[in-house]
């Protein structure tokens, strides 16, 4: 089947204009988010405000010239309208660049999300690398060693909070039209998953990518916490981009497996971050080594040992490492998180060292908050 590539999706959407005649979307830098699953796309169109209902026309355009390219199997393209007015548009011919974004608003009125206390991204350069796992065990680290705890899931795409921590069914809403979280492990928990059937993750075409986001920050009754984890989607696209703006993010902490830490991903992960002024607390080496379950013998099976020189390098604190072992990877697919499961093992010591630093690294920035402003966005 022929591989559908985010460049043949932009190549394809070129051909689409706002008006007739006009400067195609590409161009206008109105398409961002672009996603591609096995042959599922999904991509953002960014609108005025005003202009929201009076594009649907649009939005389909776009959606059918994506639809006819070889290999696309389902296109699912979605209105942001949090454009804003004084944005530029991109230059002529030049789609809105991944690496270099305009700024963008995140929360209104520059504020941050009343009685939440810090905010911390788990980012990684790619999927698979146990970014998931590793907020969820921190998450649940964090709760049982008193903290007031948040789980947010902005991997709308592929939300998995739901299945590791073993949460189901729909959140009910509170008086004034606001979301309850979930609630396990004394963990609060927000997830696209909860609100659409998990197998049809990209159906939803009203609601809008950020505005979701944005709508699980703020129209949850997440109540008093101490922090707030989001768990962001694999890689470090639009998307990914986009969200590092959008929320106001204390920090963030990049999940990597040993082979990749040296390479670019993780970089790139680091890199996201920077440009955007969120601090990045450090690198977790994930799937590290591996503890024999029988003597406790520990082996490095992958090249072990460079993270902490790939981190020191770039700059930022190696924040710790967990081993690879076939109980982190039961627990936390049953939805019963090891930090849990295991309480005693040397894996949960380990979960919880790193979590006890990330939260001193919040406490930190929030201290030095007022001084550091310019570190944290909150357009
Ligand atoms: P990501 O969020 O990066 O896509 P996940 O957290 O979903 O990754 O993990 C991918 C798979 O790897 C899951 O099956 C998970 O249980 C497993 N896994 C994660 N961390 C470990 C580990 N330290 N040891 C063994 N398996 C792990």
């Amino acid at each position: 089947m022929a591989e559908v590539t985010r460049e043949i999706i932009l190549q394809a959407l070129g051909n689409v204009s706002k008006a007739k005649g006009g400067q195609d979307v590409v161009s206008l830098g109105m398409i961002s988010g672009v996603v591609v699953r096995d042959g599922n796309v999904g991509f953002a169109v960014e609108v005025e405000a005003s202009e929201g209902a009076a594009s649907e026309p649009l939005r389909q355009a776009c959606e059918a010239a994506v639809e006819v390219l070889p290999g696309v199997l389902s296109v699912t393209a979605v209105l942001t309208a949090e454009r804003p007015a004084q944005r530029g548009d991109a230059p002529s011919g030049q789609a809105a660049p991944a690496q270099s974004p305009a700024p963008q608003p995140a929360l209104p009125d520059n504020q941050a999300i009343p009685g939440i206390g810090a905010i911390l991204a788990v980012a990684s350069g790619k999927g698979g690398v146990g970014k998931s796992t590793t907020a969820v065990n921190l998450a649940v680290a964090m709760a049982s060693d008193g903290a007031r705890v948040g789980l947010l899931d902005c991997d709308v795409y592929g939300p998995s909070i739901p299945r590791l921590m073993n949460l189901s069914g729909k959140p009910s809403t509170v008086g004034d039209s606001k979301l309850m979280p979930m609630e396990n492990y004394n963990v609060k928990c927000m997830s696209m998953g909860f609100l659409v059937e998990e197998d049809t993750p990209m159906i939803w075409r009203g609601p809008m990518v950020m505005s979701a986001l944005e709508q699980m920050l703020k129209d949850v009754q997440w109540g008093e916490l101490d922090i707030l984890v989001c768990d962001l989607p694999p890689g470090t696209g639009d998307a990914q981009l986009t969200m590092a703006q959008r929320v106001p993010l204390t920090g963030a902490v990049v999940v990597s497996t040993p082979q990749d830490i040296a390479l670019l991903d993780v970089r790139r992960g680091i890199a996201m971050f920077e440009k955007v002024d969120v601090p990045v607390f450090g690198i977790i080496e994930n799937m590290s080594y591996f503890l024999c379950p029988h003597c406790g013998e520990r082996s490095e099976i992958f090249a072990h040992g460079g993270a902490r020189e790939t981190a020191a390098k770039l700059g930022v604190t190696f924040l710790g490492e967990i081993p690879l072992d076939g109980d982190i990877r039961a627990t936390s697919d049953a939805g019963q998180p090891i930090v849990l499961a295991q309480p005693q093992s040397p894996h949960t010591a380990a979960y919880r060292g790193i979590a006890q630093r990330v939260l001193d690294f919040c406490r930190t920035a929030q201290d030095g908050g007022e001084r550091q402003a310019p570190n944290i966005v909150m357009m």
